[in-house]
């Protein structure tokens, strides 16, 4: 192949994997390529093993990322990795989520930041070992600026506690919105739209090895699906390459107390997963949650 040929290559999987991927990839280096009669033979395969690499990254790019994980195997344990964070890694997060806070305290991206009184960022352990994303802050949230501290957020803590985790600890909690919707009501899709970046940013940052997503809000739009919490709790997914589990949120389970058992039964399920990736993750359980 000629050096231009490469390149037309390399281009077009660079433009393909951002088109599919919606982003800029940082994995697309800047190559020289060479003709192959310029290399010769054995240069030759080195080049084309450029294109070949290439192509594998743009591959792995183009994987859909949502995907029903129920009967896929454990991901990499990872608890030495959990263990040696280093001080400074969990500083510099500890940062980068402070300016993520920054962000939403200024945003006005959709109308809920003209009726908020707090905007509620997260709050939780840097960097944990679980994220919980819920809906988005009620009336307790919205005077404290603190996710789920009213009587739906003490549930939760215990619901967390039941399987060894707590905001304190191991847990950080977000929620899909950042700024309380009026009356309690669902937040609109163009408000999580709008608001889904920061907790993109907040995924990102926070790398937690497993995702407990409480409620229909939280499911629908991570899952970017309309099924329903009673159709899919208790099944794991892939979020973008972190095992996440749906069960219901703790304002569900006060107003109809049947649903605490098929809860439970999610929490065991996602403890066990829990224990697969981070064998001794119940040994950050320090403070013993509430
Ligand atoms: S809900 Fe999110 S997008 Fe809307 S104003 Fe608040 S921080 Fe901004």
């Amino acid at each position: 192949m000629t050096a231009q040929e490469k390149s037309l290559l390399y281009d077009f999987l660079n433009k393909a994997d951002c088109l599919f991927s919606g982003k800029v990839s940082s994995d697309f280096q800047h190559i020289d390529f060479k003709d192959d009669a310029e290399l010769g033979t054995a240069s030759s395969s080195s080049a084309s093993s450029q294109v070949a690499a290439a192509q594998v990254s743009a591959q792995a790019q183009l994987q859909p990322q949502n995907q029903e994980i129920a009967a896929a195997q454990p991901q990499a344990a990872a608890p030495a990795a959990f263990a040696q964070t280093s001080a400074s890694s969990a500083s510099s997060a500890e940062a980068e989520i402070k300016k993520i806070a920054l962000s939403v305290a200024q945003c006005n991206a959709c109308v809920l930041g003209k009726t908020r009184t707090n905007t509620v960022p997260g709050i939780g352990k840097i960097p944990p070992i679980v994220l919980v994303i819920g809906e988005g802050p009620g009336a307790d949230e919205d005077r404290t600026g603190e996710p789920f501290v009213g009587k739906a957020g003490q549930l939760l803590d215990k619901m967390l506690a039941a399987i060894q985790l707590s905001r304190q600890d191991n847990c950080f909690i977000a929620n899909i919105v950042k700024c309380r919707p009026p009356a309690n009501r669902t937040p609109l899709p163009e408000e999580a739209q709008a608001c889904s970046h920061f907790l993109q940013a907040q995924i990102d940052i926070l790398k937690p090895k497993m995702i407990l997503a409480v409620g229909n809000t939280a499911l629908h739009n991570l899952l970017n699906t309309t099924a329903g919490i009673k159709k899919l709790h208790g099944k794991f997914f892939n979020y973008q390459g972190i095992p996440l589990l749906a069960t219901f949120h703790p304002s569900a389970l006060l107003r109809d107390e049947s649903l605490k058992r098929p809860a439970w039964e999610d929490l065991k399920l996602f403890r066990s997963k829990l224990l697969e990736i981070v064998p001794d993750y119940q040994s950050s359980y320090l403070n013993g949650g509430i």
